[in-house]
């Protein structure tokens, strides 16, 4: 059996902490809680755990802080675990390089769901070749795509953004992240051809554009893709 996976929980709020540690054990997670963001700066250097989850509204420091200077020497993968609903918080958190964000209150399965998509992304192992999750294939290597066995034609930019969404599967990328990453630094902001695009793309690989399987949209913040089932 595999060491258990040390997780610190920066968050003030004592019904909280307990409520995620105990879900968490249950997991076969170990967790250390911290309920300052001094306490928990100096834990994350002491311990060195595989996973932060992080409270933005800490009672000695602003959270964004917390990250800030997490950030400045850790690439521990680091979770928002977050009251407050604001996109453009979302977005801040993302932007300093938080992994994801979940919002209280939250599933259980979310909570855990997004820590195995963050230490497995974080992990360093070389990335799957296949994404396949219901009926949709994308094989990397040959750059082929099928749906319910049918082949998919995708412009090269739509292919660029499908797969980059299917690396990062389950994790959200932002507007800005996706737009830098397939357009260069000069589109930042530059929404309308993201939207474009990804209408073309859910025009050919969902079933109703509207409720897409594949491609969630996080509002005001960016998008999701599907969990590979095939790791
Ligand atoms: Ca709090």
């Amino acid at each position: 059996m595999n060491a258990r996976i040390r997780i610190l929980l920066i968050e003030d709020d004592k019904s909280t902490c307990s409520y995620i540690s105990a879900l968490l054990d249950k997991n076969g997670y170990n967790v250390t809680t911290a309920l300052t963001g001094r306490e928990g700066l100096s834990l994350a250097a002491s311990l060195c755990p595989g996973l932060i989850l992080l409270d933005l509204g800490l009672p000695d420091m602003d959270g964004f802080q917390v990250l800030e200077q997490l950030r400045s020497w850790s690439h521990v993968p680091i979770i928002i675990v977050s009251a407050c609903n604001e996109e453009q918080d979302k977005v801040a958190a993302l932007d300093l390089g938080a992994d994801d964000y979940v919002t209280k209150p939250f599933y259980p399965n979310e909570l855990t769901a997004r820590i195995r998509t963050a230490l497995r992304h974080n992990r360093g192992s070389a990335p799957s070749q296949i994404y396949r999750t219901l009926n949709l294939e994308i094989d990397f290597d040959k750059r082929i795509i099928h749906l319910e066995g049918r082949r998919i034609h995708l412009t090269q930019i739509e292919y660029q953004l499908l797969s980059l969404l299917a690396e990062n599967a389950g994790r959200v990328l932002t507007y800005n992240m996706i737009l830098r990453r397939i357009w260069g630094p000069y589109a930042e902001k530059n929404n309308q051809i993201l939207r474009v695009n990804m209408a073309n793309i859910r025009r050919k690989i969902e079933k109703n554009p509207a409720q897409p399987q594949y491609v969630f949209t996080e509002v005001g913040v960016g998008y999701r893709m599907r969990e590979n089932e095939n790791g």
